[in-house]
């Protein structure tokens, strides 16, 4: 259970009537707190069989991931891959498809649903941007640290389809 007061009246979480720890129920206004992985998008960007990978700052300092990032609340999925892109890189995308969706449990306080689309750039020069400290492209061979497990695995996928060399 990662919550411990209702968030509608501050009332305490139980999991005594639900029985379940993604349901934790309030004493006092009986309100279900759902607990659901958050949905998480990133952009797979290939120019010459190499992908675009970001050096990421903060959480995961000095491993490079995939750039990606959080659907906020209000927001469209497609919307938020090109802003969490554009915001990370400073290139303005266009999605073509997508390519895999795979749960993330890496980070046992978040886990997410993860979207990878396959997308071209537009425009815009590369710059690394809010988490990122620097980005590049990479070969499978050339692959630097990686954060997260399931990039590996997109990226096997991809190097399986030879979309990257
Ligand atoms: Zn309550």
């Amino acid at each position: 259970m990662r919550y411990h007061f209702c968030p509608k009246c501050g009332g305490a979480l139980s999991i005594e009537k639900t029985q379940d720890k993604n349901k934790p129920q309030c004493t006092q206004c009986s309100f279900t707190f759902y607990q659901n992985p958050a949905v998480g998008v990133a952009a797979i960007v290939i120019k010459d069989q190499k992908l675009l990978l970001g050096k990421r700052q903060g959480s995961y300092a000095g491993q490079w991931c995939i750039p990606c990032g959080y659907v906020e609340w209000d927001e469209d999925v497609y919307d938020a891959v090109i802003r969490e892109f554009y915001e990370e890189t400073g290139l303005t995308i266009s999605i073509s498809k997508v390519y895999t969706v795979l749960s993330n449990f890496h980070n046992p306080a978040q886990h997410t649903v993860g979207i990878w689309f396959m997308a071209e750039v537009m425009d815009g020069e590369e710059k690394a941007g809010d988490d990122l400290e620097e980005v590049g492209y990479f070969t499978f061979e050339d692959m630097p640290e990686l954060a997260f497990p399931t990039d590996r695995i997109v990226i096997e996928k991809l190097k399986s389809e030879e979309l990257i060399q």
